[in-house]
């Protein structure tokens, strides 16, 4: 940075300064009036890790880097460094001047000067350091929102909304666990679409997809808040219910049957129902057996319902 001349030599007023406004610029023109103007180039950076300062922008516009990939503009009127001032800690983030910029620089011995004895600076300052909170909590509670969008993201199934995989992985060993500590049962039931790569091959892989996405909705239609339903892949699908002992069970999977059967998947009435069927195993947590098992029963349920002929329900035994 190259120095300009003294702030009593430039021709800025104070007044137009956020800090100074309506407090005693008479005072604070004095006491600022050997305060350095320096040039900075565009791209130069400004901050010094070393001096706690106020930096006030005259003329130009700087970026805060506040290190967590996010910039702050600041622009002519406005200032920076007054936290590093109050508290002593020097900033280490990135100041830079965006284009050709006016700063002045007030060290931190001058800002407290300013602070204690210019009117209105004290009260400036304060609301300052309000807005900045505010606005870094905003900041917090959006990132936190887009945190926690991304979280959803990450458990749910693109194509269907239904939670997924690895969704699966996290809470069905956490329900299991559950069920077993309060004795409480716990079913799952397993369906795959009937014949659905012949689905494909006649009608086309985004017809499929859309099957897929009703055949998804019919589960999410008929199930309680508490049930749960997942892609387990590619068009196997699981519903987990909570609290629910396998007849029981046995009952929402003939339901879902029967729905899957009547499920609308052409918008061309003239084809005859059913567009899609499928094939449901269902299994309730056995004594001591852990989350793989108990897939595993449902799953071998589901196959003897393929074998049997699909588009059917059957209970694994034990159930
Ligand atoms: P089965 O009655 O024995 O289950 O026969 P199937 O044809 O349904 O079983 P198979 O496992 O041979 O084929 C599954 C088909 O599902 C093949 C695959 O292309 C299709 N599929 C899997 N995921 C998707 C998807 O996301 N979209 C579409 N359109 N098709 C999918
Ligand atoms: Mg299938
Ligand atoms: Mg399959």
């Amino acid at each position: 940075m190259k120095l300009l001349s003294t702030f009593a030599a430039s021709s800025h007023d104070l007044a137009t300064l956020q800090l100074f406004r309506d407090a005693d610029t008479a005072s604070a023109a004095a006491l600022l009036a050997d305060c350095p103007v320096m040039l900075a180039a565009p791209g130069e950076v400004v901050s010094d890790p070393a001096v706690p300062r106020l930096v006030i922008v005259l003329r130009g516009a700087l970026a805060d880097a506040t290190g967590d990939g996010a910039t702050t503009k600041i622009l002519p009127g406005e200032s920076t460094g007054e936290q590093s001032v109050l508290d002593g800690e020097t900033d280490l983030s990135g100041l830079a001047a965006l284009e050709e910029s006016e700063l002045l620089l007030v060290d931190a011995d001058l800002a407290w000067r300013l602070i204690e004895e210019a009117d209105g600076v004290a009260r400036n300052l304060l609301r300052l350091l309000s807005f900045r909170i505010r606005a870094a909590s905003m900041q917090l509670r959006r990132r936190q929102k887009l945190g926690e969008f991304y979280r959803q993201l990450s458990l749910n199934d693109g194509l269907t909304g239904l939670y997924n995989r690895a969704w699966l992985n996290d809470v069905l060993p956490r329900l299991v666990a559950t069920a077993h500590a309060t004795r409480a049962p716990l079913s799952l039931v397993m369906l795959d679409l009937d014949r659905f790569k012949q689905f494909n091959d006649h009608h086309g892989h985004l017809q499929g997809d859309s099957a897929l996405r009703i055949a998804a909705h019919v589960l999410a239609g008929a199930l309680r808040p508490t049930d749960f339903a997942v892609r387990y892949g590619g068009e196997e699908l699981m519903v987990i219910l909570p609290d629910t002992p396998g007849p029981v069970a046995a009952g929402v999977a003939e339901r879902l049957c029967e729905r899957m059967r009547e499920a609308i998947v052409f918008d061309d009435m003239r084809l005859p129902l059913p567009h899609v069927t499928a094939s449901f195993g269902v299994a309730s947590l056995q004594e001591s057996q852990g989350d793989h098992a108990l897939i595993a029963a449902a799953d071998g349920a589901l196959y003897r319902a393929k074998a049997a002929g699909r588009d059917r329900v059957v209970v694994a035994s034990g159930a």
